[in-house]
């Protein structure tokens, strides 16, 4: 069975971002694929935090990420700072790794430019990125359509440490040279199908550093309060002007939570004046309340039982440092260790 990896930041409780563009798909492909899914909160700590605010964050998103649909008892859940081996592969992959290589990294670049001083973790991330996924020698990485560019790193240093260090295979390659095997493997994007999640102010995409999200179990009322001001097809200025659906972020979340035969009456109503945006926002949030009761319910549950999250985590993460350590004791062993 291929092996998936992916990580979500602790950031505390999903947003509707999150879950419509990683874990409804996530919970989706644990029954597809042998399922890695973890917490990455050493990537958390590249920038200023808080030690107590980053424990009660990280208890918050295990509970978002299991009421959202993920079963430990299918896929492993944990958290990264539990299996030591992530930083160990990322300090090997860091010594293979030009440094213009990272320093020409969109991530890079997009964090340097919104901060007066960088620490070199943030330039090391997606270093920290390929080791996650490679130490557990993952095959598939699902990912959005704006982040498969963030996967090629990856894909290089499985390349670049494979051709350096792999065993000897005794076959030669068509320019002469030996052959190596190919310990890790090149990861792939596994393309999520859900579109890019756009923030309620329609510029920027959905994530809480903008203060543009609607958190997956804030109340009816808060997702109101946010629904209602949310950005619309900026040329319909009065109800009687006829709208753009394509254009608006709305529509396209009506796509996300709604039945087809609303999204169709929504465009109908909306290319011909039919309707106001603010009647079009209520039945988003009716299709939004719809999907969110359940998992609303389901957090509750679980944030009564913390030792049955710490139960999960743990499970996932005695498993994952299994694997951990099959591969770093083959790393160690080809690098001279
Ligand atoms: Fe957007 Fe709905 Fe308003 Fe049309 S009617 S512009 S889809 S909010």
């Amino acid at each position: 069975m291929s092996r998936i990896f992916s990580g979500i930041q602790p950031s505390g409780e999903l947003h509707i971002g999150n879950y419509l563009g990683a874990v409804k798909n996530w919970a989706r492909l644990q029954h597809e694929y042998d399922s890695i899914f973890c917490i990455v909160d050493y990537h958390a700590i590249t920038i200023a935090y808080e030690p107590e605010q980053l424990r009660a964050r990280r208890h918050s998103m295990a509970v978002s990420l299991l009421a959202a649909g993920l079963d430990p008892n299918v896929c492993s859940v944990f958290v990264q700072s539990q299996v030591p081996e992530h930083t160990e592969l990322a300090w090997i992959f860091n010594t293979i790794t030009p440094l213009g290589e990272l320093e020409r990294q969109t991530q890079f670049k997009e964090k340097s430019a919104r901060q007066e001083s960088v620490s070199a973790g943030i330039l090391n991330y997606p270093v920290l990125q390929a080791a996650d996924i490679l130490l557990y020698r993952a095959n598939l990485v699902p990912v959005g359509e704006d982040q498969v560019q963030h996967l090629e790193l990856s894909r290089v240093c499985a390349r670049r440490w494979n051709s350096l260090f792999g065993h000897r295979t005794g076959n030669k390659t068509e320019d002469g040279a030996d052959e190596r095997e190919q310990f890790f493997p090149e990861p792939e994007p596994l393309l999520t199908p859900t579109r890019r999640i756009m923030g309620l102010d329609g510029r920027a995409k959905m994530s809480k550093s903008m203060g543009n999200t609607i958190g997956l179990l804030e109340s009816p009322e808060e997702i109101w309060n946010k629904l209602r001001p949310a950005v619309t097809d900026p040329k319909r200025i009065k109800k009687t002007d006829p709208g753009t659906p394509e254009v608006c972020n709305i529509y396209h979340l009506h796509k996300a939570f709604s039945p087809v035969a609303t999204v169709e009456h929504v465009a109908t109503q909306c290319t011909t004046a039919g309707w106001g945006c603010i009647d079009c926002k209520k039945v988003l949030a009716d299709s939004i309340e719809r999907e969110l009761v359940p998992i609303r319910s389901r957090a509750a549950e679980l944030a009564a039982k913390p030792k049955m999250i710490d139960d999960a985590l743990s499970a996932g993460a005695d498993r994952c440092r299994r694997l951990a350590r099959d591969t770093m004791d083959a790393v160690r062993d080809r690098m001279g260790f």
